[in-house]
């Protein structure tokens, strides 16, 4: 059996975790290519107009699954993986959302539900169904999710010493000299960057803003570098929350990173169409005003050019640079 992974959503959260899984079980793994403008212009044309720009992409890279020999195209009906909160309902409803708008979907279909209370999904239940799609025992399901999920705890230890997702991916895979080393001698700031994951690594919707901030003379901080109990912390004493796992977690580490000395300022990337960053920008905005750090919000859409974002980009760290080291 080959299995299909789309490069995008959460692949670029739990891709160590699937692929994992799927080696421990024998199955032979796809993923598509990096997003193109031929891959969003298809999730464009198969999508719903009124959709978020990161769903439109996925269903562009499932599009392109369906063209290669794979058997089946791994989309997860991502429910929860912690206690009293959910993924945002456009997880919850995702294989149901590709099945109806993309065709030759059925049939060819893998959607597990994953509800767990683990992140790394080591208390997963649900074997016998997942077994029964892959035609395997719930045994070797079993067995596999424990071996993913330490491979997973590996790929997280490697965010908590500080390096980013591409990072901790490229150490995941024995590239030397996966993380970045800034130069010697410069002023430097330090800015952190909040958005979810599938805005930051998609190199078509982040355009390489982590790059692009580092050659302006930053270094960055993101979300999954912080200890998860460390942003439990500030989310139990600052009291607002949301409903959803992965905005809360930003929310969680917007808090952290507006009471460190060390942070310069933020910037938050959000999607056009998205429902929970309605929310989670005007939180960030107020928490930015109490603390009196700078903060810019970048909106992107299927349509924003790279030049955009870089002007935006420059302006704020020129910004930043001229507060920090003034000329006297
Ligand atoms: S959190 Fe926002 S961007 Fe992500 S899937 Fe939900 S609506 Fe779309």
């Amino acid at each position: 059996m080959k299995v299909g992974l789309p490069r995008a959503l959460l692949f670029y959260y739990y891709d160590p975790l699937w692929q994992a899984f799927f080696h421990a079980l024998d199955i032979e793994t796809v993923t598509s290519g990096a997003t193109t403008p031929h891959i969003v212009d298809n999730g464009v044309r198969n999508s719903v107009a009124e959709i978020c720009v990161p769903i439109k992409i996925f269903c562009g890279h499932v599009v392109e699954l369906l063209a290669t020999d794979v058997d089946a195209v791994f989309i997860p009906r991502m429910i929860t993986v912690e206690e009293r909160k959910r993924f945002c309902p456009k997880f919850l409803g995702l294989p149901d959302m590709m099945r109806y708008t993309v065709p030759g979907l059925e049939g060819r279909l893998l959607d597990p539900d994953i509800q767990c209370r683990q992140e790394s999904l080591a208390d997963a239940q649900d074997y016998e169904s997942l077994a029964k799609m892959l035609g395997k025992s719930g045994r070797e399901v079993k067995r596999a999710f424990a071996v993913a999920s330490e491979q997973w705890e590996v790929f997280r230890r490697y965010h908590r010493s500080g390096m980013n997702i591409d990072e901790a991916m490229a150490a995941l895979n024995k590239k030397e000299n996966p993380v970045y080393e800034p130069p010697k001698n410069e002023k430097r700031l330090t800015i952190a960057v909040l958005g979810y994951v599938y805005n930051i690594y998609d190199s078509f919707v982040g355009m390489d803003i982590i790059k692009k901030l580092r050659l302006m003379g930053a270094d960055v901080v993101t979300f999954e570098m912080l200890d998860d109990g460390s942003v439990a912390e500030k989310l139990q004493r600052y009291s607002k929350t949301t409903p959803w796992t992965f905005t809360n977690k930003l929310l969680g580490a917007g808090y952290d990173f507006f009471e460190d000395p060390k942070i310069d300022g933020m910037i938050h990337v959000t999607a056009f169409g998205c429902g929970p960053d309605s929310m989670l920008g005007r939180l960030l905005e107020f928490i930015a005003v109490d603390h009196g750090k700078p903060f810019m919000t970048i909106r992107v859409d299927e349509h924003t050019g790279e030049a955009h974002l870089s002007t935006r980009v420059e302006a704020f760290t020129d910004m930043l640079r001229r507060k920090k080291f003034p000329v006297r």
